[in-house]
């Protein structure tokens, strides 16, 4: 099979991850990763590791927009010391409810996606500015999308549809979930012993959990937007509709621009809120943790709600699933806080899910449930990369 470079790029607010793989024939290999990080600050992140591990760049470049942030990947990209992208594939979060299949880009596909831009406010402006880009900078190499969404199209309407007007439910809105393509590489690496009953948390900045039967999507924490569902790093997950309309008529003693009323009521739910909002200190669990070692009481009561959250859900879709056969953990807090891990299970005896101290006492990859635990609790990385690499050669092959 000829050599096919395959590039991947996955955009997040303020960063920008890229990967390439070689996909040429059997399970695609990594050719290098790298990330230009703190878009919008003046000591950005910038590196590129090769596939040994071995860091290519590691600069700290001021990054006061995602134009500059984008040609630090485009001159990596082009450097010479990779071969030139066959393809490009891109993450989406969402692309509206005309865009659910994962696809090739077109400009006219950029344009529809970006009308739901309300979708996934964080994510959307900066994913089709760079699917611009790159259909510009690439011209060669068709661009592929691939939805978050995708995964959980298989959600039943009873799950999805909002309890809201039908009027706004014929504009699109509806629960999409996001994180999909993580669920997704979940369900992959479990090939071919795909648990019947699966529930897996993807714990991150930004956190959802998802119930997943027979390999499908059955239930996803993430609604319209990803500031749905658990208490996220920034954000406030799901919250009585009451504390909203009452922080918007707080914000309207100040102004009388509706769109400036609404800009600052998302900027208090998507920025301010969640882990930091609680804490008043900082999103990043491992700040929290050292603060709770200090006996700082509002990072206790800012992961107790983290927790607890976590916990009304999992009770939740092991009702729906009607059973559980394993609970996996990804994402950096699943992946690395041993903590947060032993404190969700340590409230879920009686539905079968008992940890083992000493197995989870690790950070990556591993079987952390008790001998006697009903329900086998794991570990597994998202491998987001390869899944979106599979996907474009699929694609391709169509
Ligand atoms: P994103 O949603 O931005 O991709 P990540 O999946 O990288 O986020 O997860 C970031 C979170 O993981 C942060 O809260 C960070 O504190 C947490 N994390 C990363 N490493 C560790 C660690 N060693 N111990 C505890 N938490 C960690």
């Amino acid at each position: 099979m000829p050599s096919l470079p395959v590039l991947v790029l996955n955009s997040g607010s303020s960063s920008i991850k890229f990967s390439a793989y070689e996909a040429g024939a059997g399970e695609p290999e990594k050719l290098f990763e790298g990330a230009v990080d703190g878009i919008g600050t003046d000591l950005g992140k910038f590196w590129i590791k090769d596939a040994s591990g071995r860091k290519l760049a590691d600069q700290n470049p001021a990054l006061p927009n995602r134009a500059v942030a984008f040609q630090l990947v485009e001159g990596a990209v082009h450097s010479g010391d990779f071969p030139a992208p066959a393809a490009i594939g891109h993450r989406m979060v969402c692309g509206g409810p005309t865009v659910l299949e994962n696809q090739l880009i077109t400009p006219d596909l950029i344009d529809e996606m970006e009308r739901y831009t309300a979708f996934a406010p964080l994510h959307t402006p900066i994913a089709v500015y760079i699917m611009r880009q790159a259909l510009h900078l690439f011209p060669g190499a068709p661009n592929f999308v691939c939805l978050d969404s995708y995964f959980h199209r298989t959600i039943p309407e009873v799950v999805s549809y909002m309890p809201i007007p039908e009027e706004y439910s014929a504009m699109g809105v509806r629960r999409f979930g996001a994180h999909g393509i993580s669920y997704e590489s979940i369900v992959y690496q479990l090939q071919p012993q795909v648990p019947g009953k699966l529930i897996v948390a993807h714990l991150g900045n930004g956190a959802s959990i998802s119930a997943i039967r027979g390999g499908r999507c059955l239930d996803t924490s993430m609604g319209l937007t990803p500031t749905g569902g658990l208490v996220s790093g920034t954000r406030t997950g799901d919250i009585d509709p009451g504390v909203l309309l009452f922080i918007l008529h707080k914000i309207a003693e100040t102004t009388t621009n509706a769109t400036e009323a609404a800009n600052a009521l998302e900027t208090v739910v998507s920025k301010q809120s969640g882990l930091l909002g609680v804490s008043g200190l900082s999103n990043d669990m491992r700040d929290l943790r050292e603060a709770i070692a200090q006996g700082n009481p509002k990072a206790r009561l800012a992961v107790d709600k983290f927790v607890w959250t976590i916990q009304k859900w999992i009770g939740g879709f092991v009702a729906e699933l009607d059973g559980l056969d394993m609970l996996v953990f990804t994402g950096g807090i699943g992946e690395n806080d041993i903590d947060s891990r032993a404190e969700i299970c340590a409230g879920l005896g009686a539905l079968g899910i008992e940890i083992d101290r000493e197995r989870n006492n690790v950070r990556g990859a591993a079987t952390v449930s008790a001998d006697t635990s009903r329900v086998t609790v794991r570990v597994i990385p998202p491998a987001e990369d390869l899944m979106i690499v599979n996907h474009v050669v699929r694609l391709l092959g169509e």
